[in-house]
């Protein structure tokens, strides 16, 4: 039991959640590490959405709200931690909503996506088929899913797939913590913010923006300046940590 004037209330209340979906089968025992490794880059940046990041995530609104078939990629750890964020971000931006796991069973996809339906998620089922040139599980998708969509969300994504679904022509927006990994680096559009509190702001947006601003949000998309701007962030914490 933690107690909730813990100074770390949030944090352990996470983990414990993402504990309790490992143990079930949701998340992954590699997504723990995956989670730890985030935690670390939230802890570096402070904890806090930082100004280039909300604006990763209004342009990120932007993407989705002007696809002709937007998409968000959902995985046990987005599950596992923003089931009810993707629901709303869902009904904010018309996307379809598709698992793809990298450690993949039948049976994992389906809890995952009974969690999903539980939060109120319209999920994209149909027939899995290995579409994407990718050598490892995250290969199976849909056809009218995530390999025809033009705009793809994909929180907590690696590397790899980020690459491919880059190399087909997809406008691709991840959120990542980490603005040194290659999925910050490849995609699109990276949000270094943590999943949970980027969501809402996404969706916030998404009811927000006038087809001017979307337009203009658009044509300012410049990857590099959001992992920039964080790695900025990151630099000047550390450099006042012990004032
Ligand atoms: P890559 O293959 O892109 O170099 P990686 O090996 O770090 O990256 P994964 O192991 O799939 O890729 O890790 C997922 C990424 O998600 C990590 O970089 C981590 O920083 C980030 N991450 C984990 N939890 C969260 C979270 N809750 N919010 C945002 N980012 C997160």
């Amino acid at each position: 039991m933690i107690p909730k004037d813990h100074p770390r209330y949030h944090s352990l209340m996470t983990r414990e959640r993402l504990a309790a979906c490992a143990k079930a089968g949701i998340v992954s025992w590699e997504g723990l590490t995956a989670h730890g490794r985030g935690e670390a880059f939230d802890y570096l940046i402070g904890e806090r959405t930082t100004p280039s990041a909300l604006l990763s995530e209004r342009t990120a609104a932007a993407l989705l709200l002007s696809a002709r078939n937007p998409l968000i990629s959902v995985n046990g750890n987005t599950a596992a931690l923003a089931a009810g964020e993707i629901s709303d971000l869902q009904r904010a931006s018309g996307a379809r909503v598709e698992v793809n796991l990298f450690h993949r069973t039948e049976k994992r996809v389906e809890m995952i996506e009974n969690l999903l339906r539980d939060s109120g998620v319209d999920v994209y089922t149909g027939k899995a088929e290995r579409l994407l040139p990718l050598s490892h599980d995250r290969a199976w998708c849909r056809r009218e899913g995530l390999f025809s969509a033009d705009v793809v969300l994909v929180p907590l994504e690696d590397g790899d797939r980020c690459e491919v679904l880059v190399g087909m022509g997809k406008t691709v927006i991840a959120v990542d913590l980490n603005p040194l990994s290659r999925t910050a680096r490849t995609a699109s559009l990276t949000i270094v913010d943590e999943l949970s509190r980027a969501l809402p702001h996404i969706a916030q947006a998404c009811g927000e923006l006038s087809v001017t601003e979307q337009e203009q949000l658009i044509r300012s998309v410049d990857n590099h300046y959001y992992l920039a701007e964080a790695i900025r962030e990151m630099t000047l914490r550390l450099s006042h940590a012990l004032d």
